[in-house]
């Protein structure tokens, strides 16, 4: 689903991904972790053309990533994202927030993009807030919002970021339980988190980064039980 090749991305003098090379095959489940500033939002953020970067080359679904406003436009259909912060519009109802990228990006009706919202408003299971404005949710509430509204678009790949870092604790589980329904269902997802138990329990693959480059990675069984690097058993020792 992603091919990631040689990839180089520096903000001035700073180089902040390293020759990177990553592959996502289609209905894989990986886990990015690694420490701050070790280039994680950075690397998928080049994905959907959120941040440029200097060398190397990325693919979606085959499709090569350049700065063209049709190719970037039709990436960011295939790559849908989620964020720490929930992004949501603020005067837009939930049902709004979804149903709008539905109308403009996927062309549907109203009734259309209506009843396809409701459907992903209930899979993450707040169908009934569907009238509210985002300030009258919590935290977990709108981040399932969010994530209902990505996939809703019905991308090929979905990538997180940290979804759950600004979330309360007990709204936490909440929405990995979204996102492990998510996984069940077959969904490609690339997940940068520090929810190990969130890694343990769905992701294929886990990647460690550390300044800019993949310093590990494996399935987790290996990954959690048999690090090879020192930098990943400090990481390790820190999180777990
Ligand atoms: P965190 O766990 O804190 O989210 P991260 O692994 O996601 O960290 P990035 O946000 O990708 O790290 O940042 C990688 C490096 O790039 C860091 O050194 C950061 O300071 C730097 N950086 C990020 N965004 C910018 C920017 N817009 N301009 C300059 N430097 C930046
Ligand atoms: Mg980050």
């Amino acid at each position: 689903a992603i091919q990631i090749t040689g990839l180089n991305k520096w903000y001035g003098l700073l180089q902040v991904l390293h020759d990177v090379n990553l592959t996502v095959t289609q209905g894989e489940r990986l886990v990015i972790c690694g420490p701050s500033g070790s280039g994680k939002s950075t690397l998928i953020r080049t994905v959907n053309a959120l941040e440029g970067f200097q060398s190397g080359e990325i693919k979606v679904a085959g499709l090569r990533l350049t700065r063209e406003p049709a190719v970037v436009e039709e990436i960011r259909r295939r790559v849908g994202m989620v964020f720490q912060q929930f992004n949501l519009f603020p005067h837009l109802t939930v049902l709004e927030n979804c149903a709008l990228p539905l109308r403009l990006v996927r062309g549907l009706s109203a009734a259309e993009a209506r009843d396809r919202t409701m459907h992903y408003l209930s899979k993450v299971r707040i169908p009934e807030q569907a009238a509210k404005y985002p300030a009258q949710l919590s935290g977990g509430q709108q981040q399932r919002v969010a994530i209902a509204r990505a996939v809703a678009m019905q991308p090929e790949v979905m990538l997180f970021d940290e979804p759950t870092s600004a979330l309360d604790p007990e709204m936490v589980k909440e929405v990995l339980d979204v996102m492990v329904a998510l996984a069940d269902e077959g969904m490609t997802m690339a997940v940068v988190t520090h929810e190990m138990g969130f890694a343990r329990q769905v992701a294929d693959r886990v990647i460690f980064m550390d300044a800019g480059r993949i310093v590990e990675q494996g399935p987790p069984t290996t990954f959690f039980t048999a690090p090879r690097s020192d930098r990943t058993k400090a990481f390790l020792r820190q999180v777990l």
